[in-house]
């Protein structure tokens, strides 16, 4: 399905096509052609004291729902800045980063193609205060938390408690 009508640059009619080894929107006039990638997003699985920093959704997908903070990327920003910027919007927390628990890809109805880099972070000490497009924030018991919302979320969530609580579990 076509996404758009007309050529950014020159604002004649796009064609469909094979265009290197895809079909895609091109402009016969200009050359323009509109690729499609995925939309980079950063995830922080933030700790404190052995428990997890979660948010309460105030924006869909999935509004309402507890989860972890996370956001688009920027231009001019490496994920680790994303993701610690998106901590700091949404919680008013800080941190520093850990670990890149994994990248994960996910396919959702309202963005498409999405690319999320999960981080571990090591909070520093501060009280949660929900900012930008976050209706709660609270720090949460590991063993309280079961459903994320997001496939990745819950897989990343996985991955940590393996890897950072399997052998301590005088903190879960
Ligand atoms: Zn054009």
């Amino acid at each position: 399905m076509p996404k758009y009508k007309y050529c950014p640059m020159c604002a004649k009619e796009l064609n469909q096509g094979l265009r290197y080894g895809r079909i895609r929107q091109y402009c016969s006039n200009c050359g323009f052609i509109y690729y499609e990638n995925p939309l980079p997003t950063t995830v922080a699985i933030a700790e404190l004291n052995g428990k997890l920093l979660l948010i309460k959704r105030g924006i869909e997908p999935l509004k309402g729902i507890w989860t972890f903070p996370s956001g688009f990327m920027e231009l001019d920003e490496t994920p680790e800045e994303s993701c610690l910027r998106e901590l700091k919007e949404e919680t008013g927390m800080t941190g520093r980063i850990e670990d890149l628990i994994g990248v994960f890809h996910n396919k959702t109805p309202m963005y498409g193609d999405i690319i999320s880099l999960i981080y571990y972070i090591k909070l520093d000490t501060g009280i949660p205060t929900p900012g930008d497009d976050a209706e709660g924030a609270a720090l949460i018991n590991i063993s309280e938390i079961n459903d994320l919302g997001f496939n990745s979320f819950n897989t990343a969530f996985k991955i940590y408690k393996e890897k950072y609580y399997s052998k301590k579990p005088d903190m879960i």
